[in-house]
């Protein structure tokens, strides 16, 4: 793969061969390791806006935005000062603070199907933790999923996963035993047809369907909405919960997040990324009958030590405060679509075949010649292609996903300029692949 700096030391690669050698694949969380598209990680020292700047002293445009939480840009002054301000007042109390509450508050308000919530620290812990309570309120063990949905990894969903695990061609894990996913049903995304069979057998032994109102992580792929509908209704039906997982999609494609979008109502809805502006804040939520079977209330038994970290939700709360400006989605929304238009229209002229799409602050790019709607057509997506192009771009100092099945993010903060450099870093990294 081409290194820009060949031939001089670089410290990113001193420091991800120092890495490897104490953290396995040298980094906490797969794809971070690049090993879908080859070549050597870059660490970060810094990020200002739609910037990042790497140990090496390059920069770059973001469009990964920490895999989605950087809604507004790296460092927001106001982000950054409601950290300090809390953190001076103590890091977490491991008690209520107030914090949550206008917390809570505000997402049942913004997510009319949420009545109450409950906080944790991460998108894995809120999906775990909504097919437990989805299961102890039902009374019931069974599962469905979608294959090449990503709902974290806790045991019972990391089967057929989207995002790290599809990257690796591991999407069911090693140390998950049989017995533990015996329970999980995995259906087609967008297949309205194997979701009717599949209820008509066992709609009564369901506890739960989770899935993501639009999927992230198999790339982006939009549902259909008769999916979704049919999909509630089948729930409602068979006495099953409809979990939206929106950890990815909520306060990113809208500030209703992708039921809003779809007007749609599930019984839970688990919430992540942007939520905690960058520090780790997620959330799971509904209707109040449900929610009222956790502990202390009930029997389904769910804790965390850092759960509601008052630093963490004073991110996440200002991050929020700035995301209800008027016409901020609609901005947003803009910017993702300048960005994937101009990408088609030059692929086009420089005969490379490829698509792209947006949907709010998200976006995906395919090499191929039109979006996928299904796990199988993004299986067909040229990824050597776009694993040149990937190289190509971030020599010429644009981030993307390192993984032709992640989606990508824009922020508030990328503006006309930004949009401009990348579609002429394009412009050259496309002709490259047409030659
Ligand atoms: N659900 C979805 C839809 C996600 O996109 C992710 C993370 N990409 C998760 C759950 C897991 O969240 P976390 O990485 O915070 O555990």
């Amino acid at each position: 793969s081409p290194d820009p700096t060949a031939g001089s030391p670089s410290r990113n690669e001193a420091l991800f061969e120092r890495s490897a050698a104490r953290i396995p694949g040298g980094v906490n969380s797969p794809v971070r390791a690049f090993r879908a598209v080859g070549g050597t990680p870059v660490f970060f020292v810094r990020g200002q806006g739609p910037l990042l700047w790497d140990a090496d002293g390059r920069t770059y445009i973001d469009y990964v935005g920490s895999w989605g939480p950087a809604i507004l840009g790296h460092a927001h002054p106001e982000v950054v000062a409601a950290v300090k301000a809390q953190a001076e007042r103590g890091l977490g109390f491991g008690a209520p603070t107030e914090l949550e509450l206008h917390m809570a508050e505000l997402i049942c308000r913004l997510m009319p199907s949420v009545e109450q919530v409950r906080l944790v620290s991460s998108g894995t812990e809120a999906t775990m933790s909504a097919i437990r309570l989805a299961r102890g309120y039902t009374g019931r063990a069974r599962i469905v999923k979608f294959e090449g949905c990503y709902h974290g990894h806790g045991d019972a969903l990391l089967v057929k996963a989207g995002s790290g695990a599809l990257t690796f061609g591991q999407p069911s894990s090693a140390g998950v035993p049989e017995e533990t996913v015996a329970h999980t049903l995995v259906l087609d995304y967008n297949d309205t047809v194997g979701l009717e069979e599949t209820f008509a057998r066992l709609g009564h032994e369901i506890a739960a369907v989770i899935v993501e109102p639009i999927a992230g992580n198999m790339n982006l792929v939009l549902p259909r909405l008769d999916f979704l509908q049919r999909l509630r209704s089948l729930c409602t039906q068979h006495g099953a919960l409809l979990i939206f997982d929106e950890v990815m999609t909520g306060f990113r494609v809208g500030l209703t997040g992708a039921q809003g979008l779809f007007g749609i109502r599930p019984d839970l809805t688990t919430l992540g990324k942007v939520i905690g502006g960058g520090l780790p804040v997620a959330a799971f939520g509904g209707r109040r009958e449900i929610m009222r079977c956790l502990a202390p209330l009930g029997p389904v038994y769910q804790a965390g030590t850092l759960s509601g970290n008052p630093v963490a939700v004073a991110a996440g709360l200002a991050t929020l405060k700035l995301v209800q400006a008027e016409g901020f989605y609609d901005r947003l929304a803009d910017t993702a679509r300048t960005l994937t238009e101009g990408l088609v229209a030059i692929a086009r002229r420089k005969g490379v075949p490829f698509s792209a799409q947006a949907i709010g602050g998200m976006f995906g790019l395919y090499f191929r010649e039109s979006p996928p709607s299904t796990y199988a057509e993004v299986m067909a997506c040229d990824r050597e292609a776009f694993n040149r192009f990937f190289h190509r771009m971030l020599q010429e100092g644009v981030y993307l996903a390192p993984s032709a099945f992640e989606a990508g993010f824009v922020s508030a903060a990328h503006g006309p300029a930004e949009i401009e450099r990348t579609l002429e870093a394009a412009q050259r990294a496309f002709a490259a692949l047409g030659s």
